[in-house]
């Protein structure tokens, strides 16, 4: 077998591979255009193309494609062959710079909110070469953004680069402050990927599975996950199996697959990859799942990204793991007084713009799955709020109240800049119930579902840290010495005291919490449709037009494809729903209520005046119970028309959320209590029991 350190990266056009394949001057001024972003010439491109075109032939590649990310926040490909007949008959192989650099794609059933007219439809793609090409199933993938011809950005990855750069740009003039030479500062993010995997032959009879990737109907399994013996127990042969030909897979595209386990729930497990830079990180991320869907089916597998694919079982997230990283990771408190007056800074950066920005933050999140895991007992409420741990909470305090800081060892400390102690990284108590985290050297955010693209959540991170950077930087600049250090510190003190409210430590699961932060003018957005209109506030908008990350157009042609997703996917739920109950679970109940019936009168026959009290009882419960699904479905149809009847699409949403959701809550509870009452060759489907405990 191939060690891994061979493997790894083998299908990755990388700095290595560039260095081994290019002409130096060629791989110097590539390297410009990845490291400093300079333009790569098209005589540069040329040369890199060809070299890359070789490469990727002997890794078998016949293809190549601009791999990017819509709106839909799925990648996408379309192949194209290296083909090039020439006249003689026969073909070569060709691939140009200009191939490479930029490509024209028919995007007219790309969603883009309105920003690129029909008529117009093509939008362009244009590589990103701070991300590697690699070459999978035998096309080169070029990763790239995608562009109207107007400019506007079309993807998920154009306003996630261009935040990278507003962060940078910023934290660099807070750094200078404190004689720091100018760097580079990326941000990190290393995304934890929690899934499900049940058996194909289960998938293929659920349509609720196969149209909308979760169970819309189900009884609780009798166990579920209390005897807590799934999260971090022995791995089954065959998810075994599947694990390690994903991780072959990951390591030979270069993806740093680390991690892996049974997760709390039954068929429940998680992926974590060792951090990289946000971009490279969510791509990485995307890979990752469109290889855990594809390898699953070599073992007569299926992976259930969705958020929330069975009731009353834990959902999946996705913890997004970010820090900066710079000379050294900034979010590491320091080893002197000064680094550590650097840190809280920092840290007091990200506290502000947790607090200004938690709507948008919330928003990055909401999907329609995810509404049914946040705040389900086992994710973060939808409430934003900022878990520090004890040792920093205790110098938050003292900072804020103005007494003295006593650490968890009591060692008495003076809040003068001369002594600010090395405070101990805070990495002991990891409170899993915070959706936004310090834990150590970085902050997790565990708001994210499984199924989410990443760049959203990254992209409003980095701007909202960037604009409490600018506000520090435009405070402070002209100060120094002495008199930088108190005004710092007169900073820190008075920009907690301002978001003091969105430090919690305590349980964020306890119903006293919600109520707790009403209290605190917190935001509690339970559904998406509450979720996404903080997008186009004003207050939004004018963040990513000063840090230069989204125009105002942009960001309201976000909302409307975010708007319209959650539209499609409530009506393919509710459409799901009812052809379920009208061609599969009512046929099946009647069926059975039929059988039973038969039966009565069989038993009658053959010996009059026995006691069938039972059997009519259970008759009954079955009819009761085909009246009560009725009931829901008749209510259920009614207001699904009344919601395709409303054209403004946020009125829709809200109709979905607030009236048609619970609904199809009742209309799942009605099924659910026929089925633990129905002979089981009658039901239709595969049940929890059968789907979660055979994997
Ligand atoms: P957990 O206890 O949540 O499983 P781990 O320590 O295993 O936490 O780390 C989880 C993830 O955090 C990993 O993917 C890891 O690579 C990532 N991570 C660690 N340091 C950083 C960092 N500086 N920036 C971003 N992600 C990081
Ligand atoms: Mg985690």
């Amino acid at each position: 077998m191939a060690r891994v350190s061979d493997t790894y990266g083998s299908m990755v056009f990388n700095e290595h591979t560039m260095q081994e394949r290019l002409p130096s001057a060629t791989y110097k001024s590539l390297l410009k255009t990845m490291k400093q972003g300079e333009p790569l010439e098209i005589e540069v491109a040329n040369v890199v193309a060809h070299a890359m075109k070789e490469w990727a032939i002997e890794k078998g590649a016949t293809h190549f494609t601009h791999w990017f990310q819509p709106l839909s926040g799925i990648t996408s490909e379309k192949h194209d062959s290296f083909l090039d007949p020439v006249s003689d008959g026969r073909a070569i192989m060709s691939f140009s710079g200009k191939e490479l650099i930029s490509g024209e794609s028919d995007a007219s059933s790309f969603p883009s909110g309105g920003l690129r007219a029909t008529f117009e439809a093509r939008g362009y793609t244009a590589w990103d070469p701070t991300s590697y090409a690699f070459v999978k199933d035998e096309v080169l993938c070029i990763p790239t953004a995608f562009c109207s011809y107007t400019g506007e950005a079309l993807d998920k990855k154009t306003p996630l680069l261009r935040s990278m750069s507003a962060v940078e740009e910023q934290a660099n003039r807070v750094l200078a402050l404190f004689g720091w030479e100018p760097q580079r500062v990326v941000p990190t993010v290393g995304a934890e990927q929690e899934y499900f995997l049940i058996s194909e032959k289960d998938y293929a009879k659920r349509q609720d599975l196969v149209m909308c990737g979760r169970t819309l109907f189900g009884y609780a399994p009798c166990k579920g996950q209390e005897l807590e013996e799934h999260y971090f127990g022995a791995i089954r042969p065959t998810v075994n199996e599947f694990m390690k030909e994903l991780d072959d897979e990951l390591w030979a595209l270069g993806v740093p697959a680390r991690t892996k386990h049974n997760e709390v729930a039954p068929a429940q497990h998680e992926l974590a990859p060792i951090f990289t830079n946000a971009n490279r990180g969510v791509d990485e991320n995307l890979l990752t799942m469109e290889k855990m869907r594809l390898l699953a089916s070599h073992y007569g597998l299926v992976c259930l990204l969705h958020e929330k694919p069975f009731e009353g079982i834990n959902g999946s997230g996705k913890h997004n793991n970010w820090s900066l990283s710079a000379s050294k990771n900034l979010f590491d408190p320091g080893e002197s007084p000064m680094d550590n007056l650097r840190f809280l800074v920092f840290l007091t950066a990200v506290i502000q713009a947790v607090d200004d920005y938690q709507e948008l933050l919330r928003m990055s999140v909401a999907s329609a799955g995810n509404d049914h895991r946040l705040g389900a007992d086992e994710a973060p409420p939808a409430i934003v709020s900022i878990f520090l741990g004890d040792e920093l909470d205790a110098i938050v305090d003292a900072l804020v109240d103005d007494h003295e800081y006593e650490s968890a060892e009591k060692v008495a400390m003076d809040l003068g800049v001369d002594v600010l102690p090395n405070f101990l990284k805070d990495n002991t108590d990891r409170n899993r119930t915070s959706p936004f985290a310090f834990t150590g050297n970085k902050f997790e955010f565990r708001m994210p579902g499984s199924n989410v693209n990443l760049s959203d959540a990254n992209m409003i991170l980095n701007t909202a840290v960037a604009k409490s950077f600018k506000d520090f930087a435009d405070a402070m600049e002209g100060k120094e010495g002495d008199e930088f250090e108190t005004a710092t510190i007169a900073y820190i003190r008075k920009t907690l005291k301002a978001h003091r409210r969105i430090i919690f430590n305590g349980n964020g699961y306890a119903e006293e919490w919600e109520r707790e932060a009403e209290r605190r003018g917190l935001a509690n957005h339970r559904t998406t449709a509450d979720a996404l209109p903080c997008f186009v506030d004003p207050k939004s908008i004018a963040l990513f037009e000063e840090l230069g990350v989204l125009s105002e157009a942009e960001v309201r042609s976000r909302y409307e494809v975010k708007l319209e997703k959650y539209n499609k996917l409530l009506n393919i739920e509710a459409r799901t729903m009812k052809r379920m109950v009208r061609r599969a679970y009512l046929p099946a109940i009647n069926g059975y209520a039929a059988e039973v019936a038969r039966g009565i009168t069989a038993v009658r026959a053959a010996a009059a005046g026995v006691e069938v009290g039972q059997q009519e009882a259970l008759l009954r419960k079955l009819l009761a119970g085909v009246k009560e699904i009725d009931a829901q479905l008749q209510a259920l149809d009614a207001a699904h028309h009344a919601a395709l009847e409303l054209v403004d699409q946020q009125q829709r949403a809200n109709k979905y959320a607030h009236e048609i959701v619970p609904i199809m809550e009742k209309l799942r509870a009605a099924v659910d209590e026929m089925e633990i009452v129905t002979d089981r060759d009658h039901w239709p489907v595969p049940t929890y029991n059968d789907m979660l405990f055979y994997v």
